[in-house]
């Protein structure tokens, strides 16, 4: 099977978040002529799929996405976005990296294997991009609920940083935001006796939040980081002190910290000031993702070695960037994210060289074969 070809007809489906566009059917299609047995799940609106081929243990995961993100300025593009075409031995479309070329690339990979000693599977979203409500969260919530295992598990996100290889992840960052309003009482600002001013309030909450070291760093992460992403009053009048005041801050964090603990920190200091000054203060929080971090061992190795073998680069077992899916399928197994160099992800032009999928497809082949030597 050619992954190039694959690519090709995965992009010209123009399924940006949360349009299918007729790729999922494309995928399940191309997996139930390899043998596999295909499981469609909708959640709401978004396909998802997830299929299997042996019913052996060890599972070895691959997941993706179908969806992708608009085109974004059309008139900048070489090509029609969703008209996949190589110029120069480089393959132009949305999604070309991000990430359908990694999806064709291990179904590629795998289309060269009429067996395993244990099983293969795909876990494929089609809300990877979007809210993330209704794709690889409630997929993995379905595996779960059905006492489906799986050992291991291989994103295909483009994480090479320059060459193919240069980088994998091992880990995620967590992602909360916390939304505080502070209500007081509106009044003249020339009796402030009468009224509770807000703003001094979520000053103060802001700035103790803001000062506060979360911690050094962890491992092989960054340290934790709290930004304070707005601060709105919406005042306009010169000689009102007004009823509310709210902010936002977004917290990306290491594993030394969780949501909960996070949230729980943020709402007693909200209360602190509640109690301090008499006015009423409110901490919505979501938390996008936990974070995480697949540890050293025998499954980064196989990842690592395979790399180094195929592809002739050492790759760094990162923990930068956002947050991905593999965030949900870290209740099911350990994960590690491989694939195509992401520099032209989401932009105009996005695109691969077409080198890259046969180099990619080649080093999933071997870490394929690899995988099972040690794990079966
Ligand atoms: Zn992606």
């Amino acid at each position: 099977m050619d992954p190039v070809e694959l690519t090709q007809a995965l992009i010209n489906h123009a399924s940006v978040t949360p349009v299918d566009a007729g790729a999922m059917d494309r995928v399940q299609r191309t997996l139930e002529a390899l043998g596999f047995a295909c499981e469609r799940l909708k959640f709401g609106e978004i396909e998802n799929l997830y299929a299997r081929r042996g019913t052996a243990s060890p599972n070895l995961c691959f997941a993706g996405h179908t969806d992708v993100v608009p085109e974004g300025a059309t008139e900048g593009w070489r090509s029609d976005p969703f008209a996949a075409t190589i110029v120069d031995g480089i393959l132009t479309g949305r999604g070309a990296v991000d990430m359908k070329g990694g999806i064709a690339a291990w179904i590629a990979a795998v289309s060269r294997f009429d067996d395993v000693p244990g099983s293969l599977s795909f876990l494929i979203t089609g809300d990877e991009e979007g809210e993330a409500i209704d794709g690889t969260k409630k997929v993995v919530e379905h595996l779960q609920q059905t006492g489906e295992v799986i050992d291991h598990c291989i994103v295909g996100e483009p994480t090479s940083s320059a060459v193919l290889g240069d980088m994998i992840k091992v880990g995620r960052r967590g992602s909360i935001n916390v939304t505080i309003t502070v209500t007081g009482k509106q009044g003249h600002v020339a009796y402030p006796q009468r009224a509770l001013n807000p703003v001094p309030v979520l000053v103060a909450i802001m700035a103790e939040l803001d000062a506060r070291v979360l911690d050094e760093g962890y491992e092989r992460f960054l340290p934790s980081n709290l930004e304070i992403t707005t601060f709105d009053v919406a005042n306009t009048t010169t000689n009102l002190i007004p009823q509310s005041a709210s902010g936002r801050i977004n917290i990306r964090f290491n594993p030394s910290h969780s949501g909960a603990s996070l949230q729980a920190w943020i709402e007693g200091v909200c209360a602190r000031h509640a109690e301090r000054t008499g006015a009423k203060v409110e901490a919505r929080t979501a938390i996008s993702g936990e974070a995480f971090l697949t540890e050293a061992g025998p499954f980064v190795d196989v990842i690592q070695d395979t790399i180094r073998d195929v592809l002739k680069v050492e790759a760094d077992p990162s923990t930068t960037g956002g947050t991905s899916d593999a965030r949900f399928i870290r209740a099911l197994c350990p994960v590690v994210e491989f694939g195509l160099v992401g520099q032209t992800m989401h932009q105009v032009n996005e695109s691969t060289p077409v080198q890259d999928l046969h180099d990619l497809t080649d080093a999933y082949a071997k870490l394929i074969e690899r995988y099972f030597k040690v794990f079966a």
